[in-house]
């Protein structure tokens, strides 16, 4: 449904917009995100990735490398979203949202769900990734573990924190912190900030079904809805392609994220659009 009326309004520099991505997929996912919506969202939106890349300096200032490692490991992600979180404290903005390179952001509605928030309270907002809370060892201390359950929103769906939770998983989250935090648990970078936020400082996830990932059947977004919806994303689900189904103007071929056409629907004045969309 729609989210309630404005608690504040927002402005777009009130949000931080972290993108997680890696050297190999400047050129095959991020160019993609460069001329689709981040091109309208520049100044929100921050690249945080792990090698030098010339061409996307010149695209854009907002380009973070993290000098993280560009290995898939659990520690090496947890390095990049404790570079986020750093650079969202620094920056004083109002919200931290964190998304992955393969997601759409219809910033839009995004600035609509944030703006029914305010953003001093504890708000922790996105997509629970499975179906019950996780269920992980903690270590307490040196020789004390015991069990822990929390819900976390899946990071391949994007999620945002109001500033006034971010202010209170800092001894967590902040420099250094965070990459201890995760070792406590053993889980990746997203169930790390559940875990902080939840099992923590007690803060409930708030589910919103307007963020998606790729690990759910993208072709249930009915297209009519596009503009309510805050995330999107394409890949792989059980071993098939997954992708927003949405008509042209682009081919699937042509478009196989349905990225390109989504934008043309959500901003049919794009000078790459066909001009008969806007009509
Ligand atoms: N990623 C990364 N380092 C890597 C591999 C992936 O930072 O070595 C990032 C990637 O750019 C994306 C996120 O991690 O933003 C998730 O990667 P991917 O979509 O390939 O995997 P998934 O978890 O969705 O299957
Ligand atoms: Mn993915």
């Amino acid at each position: 449904g729609h989210p309630p009326p404005p608690a504040e309004p927002l402005a777009p520099h009130d949000v931080f917009i972290a993108v997680k991505t890696t050297r190999k997929f400047h050129r095959a996912r991020l160019d993609l995100l460069l001329e689709t919506w981040i091109s309208r969202h520049k100044q929100m939106t921050f690249i945080f990735t792990d090698g030098e890349d010339e061409a996307l300096a010149r695209r854009t200032g907002n380009v973070v490398n993290t000098n993280c490692s560009a290995a898939h490991s659990r520690q090496a992600l947890s390095c990049k979203m404790a570079v986020e979180f750093d650079h969202f404290m620094e920056s004083g903005r109002k919200w931290f949202c964190h998304v992955d390179d393969d997601n759409y952001v219809n910033v839009r509605a995004l600035l609509r769900l944030l703006a029914s928030y305010p953003h001093t309270q504890d708000v922790y907002i996105g997509k629970p990734s499975l179906d019950r809370p996780i269920q992980a060892t903690e270590r307490v201390s040196e020789n004390t573990m015991r069990p822990v359950h929390f819900w976390f929103a899946t990071g391949g769906a994007g999620f945002c924190i109001s500033r006034g939770l971010a202010l209170k998983m800092s001894p967590w989250a902040s420099r250094g912190h965070f990459m201890n935090t995760a070792e406590r648990i053993r889980l990746p970078d997203d169930c790390t900030i559940g875990y902080i936020v939840e099992a923590l400082l007690g803060v409930p996830l708030i589910r919103s079904g307007l963020f998606h990932s790729h690990l759910e059947n993208l072709q249930q977004v009915p297209a009519s809805e596009l503009h309510e919806q805050v995330t999107l994303s394409y890949g792989m689900f059980e071993n098939k392609r997954n992708a927003i189904h949405v008509k042209g103007p682009f081919s699937v071929e042509a478009d196989p994220s349905r990225f390109r056409s989504i934008h043309c629907h959500l901003y049919p004045d794009t000078p790459w659009c066909p001009r008969t969309s806007i009509f």
